[in-house]
């Protein structure tokens, strides 16, 4: 019986090949891998599944089941496939005297360090929910102690967005907890996630695959772990800031060696040594995969030679005395003489990475030619860890030629093209029509020409949504693309590709751009800095407003000024020509950001005072765009 049009399909005989040729080419005897995911391995819960207080599951890996099959099915890359398995270990782990990790209950691990008090817990997940689940394990195996420090290694969610679910700030504020955060790590959480979250979230979905169906023919992984939890993201801000290169620190009686890594996996990022426990922690510097310079979700670009740097550091100054290294993602590697291979290896990459595209941007290749031209050197492409199941050489190294000369290749045909629909009305007018390319792409496909298919059928689908037959071909050739692919969020990205252009954008809720303990901790500069970006340039055209703002709380003014459809601030000013003036506190502003209540609503129930003219304010709010979650991505953009 044929499938319906809209369901995915087999992997053709072409990706067969492919795949099949990858069994040839990688050492698959080499089973090290899952010695070290299942070792000092203590207990778990069945199939993880984790819900919050509405009974709404925010993590689950029941739907996993399909990869107990050791042998990759042919629509799925074994080197993935393999990877994905791997990924399948959870539960609670002991890594070494006195260190604990929880595995499994998210894309990233929770590190539990015993201390001389109770437990200091580095980087507690996403979501309160499974943070509290993992702790919950610990407990059970380990006997119930006191939270006694938090650290958070990096300004990624998934470090630090379940600290409510094992700390209270109660006892935060009162002293008996501390919480241990990277110089710049509030300062980039707000930065890298505020002003653009809209589209990271939308653009996300491709990347992690959260929203597509799981199976073989679906997401299997995405590289660093399964997938993101969707439980309650919070947020408390640190006590102590690391800010020298070097910090040593004792924390509940366990000495600890802080080593800030600036600019690598996050803006604000650092390892730790701890010297008697013979143990390194590399946060997300050195995992089982290549890492993203560049998250396909979107992101400032990171620069991998800083990123070989710190590891070539790490490696010279505790390298030696480090019996295992691990990271917030993955299992550990064990033996002084294998963490110095992992280390070494883990640098070259990045390194390797980041020098040869810069060689040959000099030789004057373009980023889509130096990503094509790139692979790994013959004694780093067997190497397990180094794979690009996460990050890719390709999209790294046009990150890597980005950070150096931005997106634009200097032919100046590519200056100035038509945007998307226009272009895509032209080249389908001049490949002949919609239905010669159609019949040209359909040879293609059969030859196994999935790249070139997939981009002709975008272009009819920009200059004619609704032609059903180019979607369908669009989203097979895709769809093979997705199967063959190693990169688990190449795959992701490919499969939700394929799943839009056949079912069109699902109506995923999405989770809030903002959560509101973010919003507590922005500074009045974000604030100001996230109303101009949702300043309507169209709507504000003639329009000249300002208004000076009182916060009695934190005893600094603000003068905000809107003309030429630019919204700019100042701080510590006070305008005399002020259209009003706004007295309120930074709690009632915080609740006007996540719209739990309006400046009317605020200045009626005595929370706020406007002097001037009211109407000028409401004016100004009256200007602000909200943005949806979602949005096109693989089709034209709707009007809204
Ligand atoms: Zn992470």
């Amino acid at each position: 019986m044929a499938s319906p049009a809209e369901d995915p399909k087999d992997a053709t005989p072409t990706t067969q090949v492919q795949n099949r040729a990858v069994l040839d080419a990688l050492p698959f005897a080499d089973t090290q891998d899952f010695e070290d995911a299942r070792r000092g391995f203590l207990g778990t819960l069945p199939e993880v599944e984790i819900k919050n207080d509405r009974g709404r599951v925010v993590w689950s890996l029941k739907e996993y089941g399909f990869l107990g099959e050791e042998g990759a099915p042919p629509t799925v890359n074994p080197s993935l496939w393999r990877q994905a398995r791997l990924n399948m270990s959870h539960g609670l782990f002991q890594v070494t005297d006195r260190i604990y990790q929880i595995r499994g209950f998210d894309i990233s691990n929770m590190t539990i360090i015993e201390g001389d008090r109770g437990l200091i817990v580095i980087d507690p997940l996403i979501s309160t929910e499974v943070a509290r689940a993992g702790l919950d394990l610990y407990i059970t195996h380990r006997g119930r102690r006191p939270v006694t420090a938090v650290i958070y290694t990096h300004s990624h969610t998934d470090h630090y967005g379940g600290v409510r679910g094992v700390v209270d700030e109660a006892d935060v504020r009162a002293g008996t907890v501390e919480i241990i955060a990277p110089a710049g790590f509030m300062e980039e959480i707000v930065s890298e996630n505020v002003l653009a979250g809209v589209p990271m979230i939308r653009r996300a979905q491709f990347q992690f695959g959260a929203t597509l169906p799981k199976g073989p023919r679906g997401q299997v992984d995405a590289g660093l772990g399964k997938v993101t939890s969707r439980g309650t993201v919070t947020l408390i801000p640190p006590t102590r800031i690391v800010t020298a290169p070097i910090e040593t620190h004792r924390i509940d009686g366990v000495e600890i060696v802080f080593q800030l890594a600036p600019e690598t996996e996050a803006p604000a990022e650092m390892h730790m040594f701890y010297p008697a426990l013979r143990a390194l922690n590399l946060a997300e510097n050195a995992t089982h995969n290549l890492h993203n310079t560049y998250p396909i979700r979107g992101a400032q670009v990171r620069d991998a030679n800083a990123w070989a740097r710190y590891l070539n550091e790490a490696l010279d100054r505790f390298g030696r005395d480090a019996d295992v290294v691990f990271a917030q993602h993955h299992w550990p590697v064990w033996d002084n003489h294998r963490v110095l291979d992992f280390l070494t290896k883990q640098r070259d990459v990045y390194k390797y990475l980041h020098d040869q595209t810069v060689r040959l941007m000099n030789h004057g290749w373009k980023a889509a030619e130096i990503a094509e031209r790139l692979a790994l050197p013959k004694s780093l492409a067997g190497t397990w860890h180094v794979r690009g199941y996460y990050g890719t050489l390709s999209h790294n190294s046009k990150s890597v030629y980005q950070r150096y000369l931005g997106w634009y290749d200097a032919n100046p045909a590519n200056l100035n093209p038509l945007p998307p629909v226009e272009r895509g009305r032209k080249y389908v007018e001049y490949m002949g029509g919609a239905e010669a390319a159609i019949a040209r792409a359909r040879r293609d496909f059969e030859r196994g020409e999935y790249r070139f298919v997939a981009e002709a059928m975008s272009h009819v689908v920009f200059a004619d949504p609704s032609n059903m037959e180019a979607r369908r071909l669009g989203a097979d050739a895709l769809e093979q693309l997705g199967y063959a692919a190693e990169s688990a969020t190449w795959r992701n990205a490919y499969l939700l590709g394929a799943f839009e252009l056949r079912k069109g954008q699902p109506n995923t809720v999405a989770r809030a751009a903002i959560s509101p303990d973010v919003v507590r901790a922005m500074s009045l500069e974000h604030v100001f800095d996230y109303l101009g970006v949702r300043l309507n340039g169209d709507r504000a055209e003639g329009r000249r407003i300002v208004i000076n703002w009182v916060f009695p709380d934190l005893a600094r003014p603000y003068v905000l000024n809107l003309e030429n459809c630019a919204l700019t601030y100042l701080a510590d000013r006070r305008s005399e020509r002020a259209d009003a003036t706004v007295t309120l506190d930074r709690a009632t502003l915080d609740r006007l950001i996540l719209r739990e209540t309006t400046l009317a609503d605020a200045a009626q129930g005595g929370l706020a005072r406007i002097e001037g003219d009211a109407a000028k304010v409401a004016e100004l709010f009256s200007l602000l765009d909200d943005f949806a979650l979602m949005f096109e991505v693989v089709e034209p953009k709707r009007p809204a």
